[in-house]
């Protein structure tokens, strides 16, 4: 087996992008600036506090989305493919308003939707009803 050569790889990896680039292999080895990074300091500059304190910030609000059992982008293939979703999966949607967002957005047909919601509410019940107020159009029962 070939052993594995960082340098060489890191070599052609420059090479392939200063020729896409249409560049030099020099420039094409300079770091790319974050984005996110970018938005981070400036966040932090505003908000008068250090880059790290910006970041924890950040992860504070949005850590509760996603969870552990927020829906993987396998499953939401095998949903697109009107594939039963597993146990786990449909009881975390009657308390994830994300995961309910993403499946609206990405669903097949309504006629699946409502389906599967209707599993959700007979699975899990009184939590999807409180997902009710932001969610009424998923939650409208199955004729
Ligand atoms: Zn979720």
């Amino acid at each position: 087996m070939a052993k594995f050569n960082f340098e060489k790889i890191w070599e052609k990896f420059i090479s392939d992008r200063a020729h896409r680039l249409s560049t030099s292999e020099k420039f094409a080895a300079k770091p790319v600036p974050s984005v996110y990074l970018n938005a981070l300091k400036k966040k932090a500059e505003r908000l008068g506090v250090s880059v790290d304190a910006a970041r924890r910030s950040e992860s504070r609000s949005t850590d509760a989305y996603p969870t552990p059992n927020c829906i993987s982008p396998a499953e939401l293939t095998d949903f697109i493919n009107s594939e039963e979703l597993d146990e786990i999966t449909i009881h975390h949607l009657g308390e994830c308003a994300a995961c309910c967002a993403l499946l609206e957005m990405a669903t097949p047909s309504e006629e699946i939707l409502k389906v599967l919601l209707e599993e959700v509410r007979i699975r899990v019940g009184a939590h999807a009803v409180n997902l009710e107020a932001d969610m009424p159009q998923i939650f409208e029962p199955v004729p």
